[in-house]
């Protein structure tokens, strides 16, 4: 059952490996596998964590993409059941036309239910709608003993809370019940403005608390004074206007693209033409698609890094350390010259996940992808994982691939809280470096 062997790689490209993996099609197939296996074996979704949360090399996985059907709806309350295999991608092509839109939505719209509940996402609305946790209202987990456990926030209460976050180690996440929010219209109204520094992004982004959505793409190469300078991005769901869904990725990335392409120089281009394209500036209505997945444009955009793959440092601090933090952690980046296409601020709010290990804590989230240059790269990650510990704050699991256990012990003490409920034929690549 678990022995066609396959290469399985994150997002990042990054620890890739050999795994046992198989792709059940039904959801007793599935509990089946995770009593009968002899080995530990790792649920996952559609391997879009960065790095090796969703690994389990030489040893199993069972991939959750085939558990993809919606159990239920209920569209005058906004609640449906779906497997977990289910993509937000597929969720948004169903429930917008009835009116209907994801809680939270991540970066990526290729996303499975149950990964995004093990992770915990957040979006660009994280200050008025929390994480994804919060608005899961029930989840039917498989366990190796056969039992198949029902959990929310009043019942298996120590599992709800264990599992949304969780990184899979509880259980295998067959459907996951989920409230929806009510919309009009497909489309976004969408402010795009200049931001000169990191301190006119902070004016901006509590400016902007009447504002559904924002985020801020910065210029990683600026320095100095310039230190995050920027666009500053905000919407809020336009009114009354059609229910259209999204089309498919228009782009894709040849499979191999040779290394020299990302250097500096590249890097450097890329970041100055992005922020002075005259026609994204302004206020104006846009389909959601462009305005949460700009990326999903370009299917297989990883490949951009090369064979050497990337990584991607995510962090939060509190908002008491944010400024001195962030200029710490963008100085560090700046000075690491390699660059990078893709660095987002933001601010997180207070609305408290149900999960025991959920990443986000109010105050200021930096997110910066930076190509594997070896040793020099490693030494950039570790330095920026120090900072963000001095300051009180946390790194990203489903981005990460180096944080030491000392770090990540010190990131969650709720760890050993999960560790107890852990499922005990469950264990990850991730949860081996930093828990074991
Ligand atoms: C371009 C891009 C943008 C992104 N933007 C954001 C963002 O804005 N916000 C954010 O929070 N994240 C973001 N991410 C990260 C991504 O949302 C998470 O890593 C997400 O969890 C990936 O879901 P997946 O289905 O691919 O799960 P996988 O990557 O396959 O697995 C993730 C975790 O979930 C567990 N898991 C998956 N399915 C199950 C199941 N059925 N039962 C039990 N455990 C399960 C796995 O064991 C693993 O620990 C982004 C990723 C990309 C590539």
């Amino acid at each position: 059952m678990l022995d066609e062997k396959e290469c399985v790689e994150p997002w990042g490209r990054l620890l890739g490996g050999a795994h046992a993996i198989t792709t059940p099609p039904f959801q007793c197939d599935a509990r089946e596998i995770l009593a009968a296996t002899q080995r530990k074996v790792l649920p996952i979704g559609a391997a879009r964590s960065y790095g090796d949360v969703c690994l389990n090399r030489d040893a199993g996985l069972i991939c959750t993409t085939r558990l993809d059907r919606l159990i239920s709806a209920d569209w005058v309350n906004g609640v449906i059941r779906a497997e977990a295999g289910l993509t937000l991608d597929a969720l948004l092509k169903i429930a917008i036309p009835r009116g209907w839109y994801p809680p939270v939505l991540p970066g990526t719209k290729f996303v499975t239910l149950g990964g995004a509940v093990a992770n915990d996402v957040h979006g660009k609305n994280h200050e008025s709608a929390g994480t994804f946790g919060c608005h899961v209202r029930r989840l039917g987990l498989a366990r190796s003993d056969g039992a198949l456990v029902e959990l929310s926030e009043t019942e298996n209460t120590e599992f709800f809370a264990a599992t949304i976050g969780g990184l899979g180690l509880t259980g295998l996440i067959l459907w996951v019940e989920l409230q929806l929010k009510p919309v009009t219209s497909s489309h976004i109204d969408t402010e795009t403005l200049e931001v000169a520094d990191l301190d006119e992004f902070f004016r901006l982004a509590e400016a902007s608390s009447d504002w559904d959505y924002t985020v801020a793409w910065v210029d990683c190469l600026a320095s100095g004074k310039a230190l995050g300078r920027g666009l500053f991005m905000r919407g809020r769901h336009a009114e009354g206007g059609p229910l259209r869904s999204h089309g498919e990725p228009h782009l894709s990335v040849p499979l191999a693209v040779p290394s020299w392409l990302l250097n500096g120089a590249t890097m450097s281009a890329f970041n100055a033409a992005y922020r002075a394209r005259p026609w994204a500036k302004g206020r104006r209505l846009v389909h959601y698609d462009p305005f949460f997945h700009p990326l999903d444009f370009v299917s297989n955009w990883n490949r951009l890094y090369g064979r050497r793959g990337f990584y991607q440092h995510q962090s939060v601090v509190p908002h008491q350390a944010a400024p001195a933090t962030l200029r710490r952690l963008l100085g560090l980046t700046a000075e690491h010259r390699e660059g990078s296409f893709l660095t987002v601020l933001k601010l997180f709010g207070d609305r408290r996940s149900p999960g025991l290990m959920s990443f986000p804590m109010p105050g200021a989230t930096l997110a910066v992808d930076i190509a594997n240059q070896g040793e020099s790269t490693q030494k950039l990650l570790r330095a920026m994982t120090d900072a963000t510990l001095e300051a009180g704050g946390r790194v990203y699991p489903a981005k990460d691939a180096t944080m030491s256990a000392d770090a990540f012990r010190r990131f969650y003490p709720d760890w050993q809280k999960v560790e107890a409920l852990r499922d005990p034929k469950i264990m990850s690549d991730f949860w081996r470096r930093v828990a074991r």
